[in-house]
């Protein structure tokens, strides 16, 4: 469904464990084993190493100019790109008719019954729908997402009552551990700490990443380097993000680990980032993501 802005095919991208292997294998400064393989000849063995190199130069590169686009970079074709544009102004349009709190936790059957029953909205085509149960059932490695998919099913519900209003953020938290954590930081912190963005359902990360997407023309990798695709989001169980007060879009910039706020959050030490400095999960850097669902299993 997508191709590489170089013209590859994106099925011919290098497979998942074999990059994930190079990545540990080189970021992580262990090396290669040798031989790879019992077996495995030299010839192999120095293919795979300039493979491994190359592989690894452009991930860093790739992960420290994120927002840039890249010749490997996949993207949608120009008929996909019109399907989300026109999906993306729908999602945008059933915020303003639900307002921005409740858009957190609107399914994506809710999303589209809504279409349907308000003309100012619009309803979702079949093939909006068809394009947009695509792109969630698509594996996102191929386009260079390699995190774990905690949301497997695109009409899953989150439970109103499962949830908490946090007042002043316009955002929700589950109730029991997320907000544990968070109330921690906040009496450990106090006032200076915020929480800017908590329960995200499907349709909530549909609109960011479609919105991201849009912004970069339909460069799936380029936003995926930056949000999580739908579905792919620990923000649908459990984690949360957190700024330092006052600071505004910066908190979700690199900005954010200068602050106080998150020198804080380090040194207490209960803390633990979800994208680490030279993770190896195709995700910049976020200090802000606060990683609270590590029970996971796939
Ligand atoms: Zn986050």
């Amino acid at each position: 469904m997508m191709m590489r802005n170089d013209g590859q095919p994106a099925a011919s991208m290098i497979n998942r464990r074999k990059f994930l292997r190079y990545l540990y294998a080189g970021v992580l400064g262990v090396g290669l084993p040798l031989p790879l393989f019992a077996g495995e000849s030299t010839y192999r063995y120095k293919q795979a190493l300039r493979e491994s190199e190359t592989s690894i130069r452009d991930y860093i590169y790739k992960m420290r100019h994120f927002d840039d686009p890249h010749p490997s970079d996949v993207s949608l074709t120009p008929d996909q790109f019109d399907l989300l544009k026109s999906s993306l102004e729908r999602m945008l349009r059933v915020q303003r008719l639900v307002g921005y709190g409740n858009f957190h936790l609107i399914s994506f059957d809710d999303a589209i019954r809504m279409a349907r029953g308000y003309a100012r909205v619009g309803d979702f085509s079949k093939a909006k729908i068809d394009f947009l149960e695509q792109l969630f059932y698509s594996d996102a490695s191929h386009y260079g997402f390699l995190g774990e998919k905690p949301v497997n099913r695109l009409t899953e519900n989150i439970q109103r009552k499962e949830v908490i209003k946090i007042p002043g953020s316009g955002n929700y938290l589950y109730k029991g551990h997320s907000r544990g954590v968070y109330d921690t930081i906040r009496k450990s912190i106090g006032r200076d700490v915020i929480l800017t963005s908590g329960v995200r359902s499907v349709m909530k990360q549909f609109l960011l990443f479609l919105r991201k997407a849009y912004r970069s023309r339909g460069n799936l990798s380029l936003a995926s380097r930056s949000l999580a695709p739908p579905g792919y989001s620990y923000h649908a169980i459990g984690d949360f993000d957190v700024g330092q007060a006052g600071l505004g879009a910066l908190n979700f910039t690199s900005r954010f680990a200068e602050t106080d706020v998150f020198h804080r959050l380090q040194d207490l030490g209960y803390i633990r980032l979800r994208y680490a400095r030279n993770n190896l999960l195709g995700v910049r850097f976020e200090p802000w993501h606060i990683r609270v669902r590590s029970e996971f299993r796939v």
